[in-house]
């Protein structure tokens, strides 16, 4: 595995690859590896001749009082990680290579941001997508692979990939979780032992309404009130949300038919989970 933190050197390569016609598969990452990240790289190789992942704790998409400056991170076990699992290159920028000046344009997300993660987190997708932007530049990737838990940033990079043309093909992964249900993710460290001992309740109540949808439940009012009480009675943490749209449009419903999004996000003391279940439904 090469380790490259110089985005022209970075670019050079990807040019030298496109040439001998290999195909890239490019895996955006904070760091802080876990079997999600990993499972992103495992369907990237078997897709394309080349792995490129980026390790890259992006500033821009991090609101003033959130966990830019404690965000975890561990570079040595994310290099062993990475080269376990098969990544070619770990593309592993400064800030200062990948904002060298002060921005003159920002791209802003305008569609599938005012709802959910969107809605609490102002200006994280703006950060997201101007991020990815300059990342796609460097990397020319041919797929491009995002995990399901975040599924608004899923559907928020299918916009951008549509609205400037970029030539990459968005994969999405299905969620990977630990045994008990909760979906890995770098900040489950920020739990305390209690709270990771009951974090799992939180895809238990997805399922539970996931399993009310199946049996012919197709109220919204109904299946939130269901999902709040259920986290309000098994969980200390606090709701910030419990929403349904259609997916990936991310736009309200009456009730539930077609494709459609069930997605949550609960504070605890230190850490804010999300999760969602993606389900069609005739
Ligand atoms: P992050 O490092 O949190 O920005 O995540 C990098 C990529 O890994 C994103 O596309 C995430 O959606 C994806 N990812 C994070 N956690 C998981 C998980 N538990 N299962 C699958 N993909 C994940």
């Amino acid at each position: 595995m090469n380790l490259i933190t110089n985005r022209a050197e970075m670019n050079q390569l990807s040019k030298q690859l496109k040439q001998n016609s290999k195909s890239i598969g490019f895996v955006p990452t904070m760091g802080f590896l876990h079997e999600g990240h990993l499972s992103l790289v495992a369907k990237a190789k078997q897709e394309n001749d080349v792995v490129v992942m980026s390790i890259f704790v992006n500033p821009l998409q991090f609101g003033p009082n959130e966990d830019f400056e404690t965000y975890p991170r561990d570079i040595e076990r994310d290099e062993k990680l990475a080269k376990n699992a098969g990544v070619d290159y770990l593309f592993v920028p400064t800030v200062k290579e990948m904002y060298p000046t002060e921005m003159g344009s920002k791209l802003t997300a305008i569609k599938r941001t005012n709802v959910l993660c969107g809605k609490s987190r102002e200006g994280h997708f703006d950060g997201v997508v101007t991020v990815l932007s300059k990342l796609f530049h460097i990397i020319c990737p041919d797929k491009a692979y995002f995990g399901m838990k975040d599924a608004q940033q899923v559907a928020v990079v299918d916009g951008l990939i549509n609205d400037y043309f970029f030539p990459i093909e968005l994969v999405p992964v299905e969620t990977i979780r630990e045994i008990d249900g909760l979906a890995k993710s770098s900040r489950n460290v920020y739990l305390d032992a209690s709270e990771r001992k009951e974090a799992p309740q939180l895809f238990q109540s997805l399922t539970l309404a996931k399993n009310k949808i199946l049996q012919g439940e197709r109220s919204i009012e109904n299946l939130t009130l269901f999902i709040k009480r259920y986290i309000e009675e098994n969980t200390s943490g606090e709701i910030d949300y419990v929403e349904m749209y259609s997916y990936p449009s991310l736009e309200p419903i009456e009730r539930i038919k077609g494709k459609i999004i069930i997605a949550l996000a609960v504070k605890y003391s230190k850490a804010r989970l999300i999760d969602n279940i993606v389900m069609d439904v005739k």
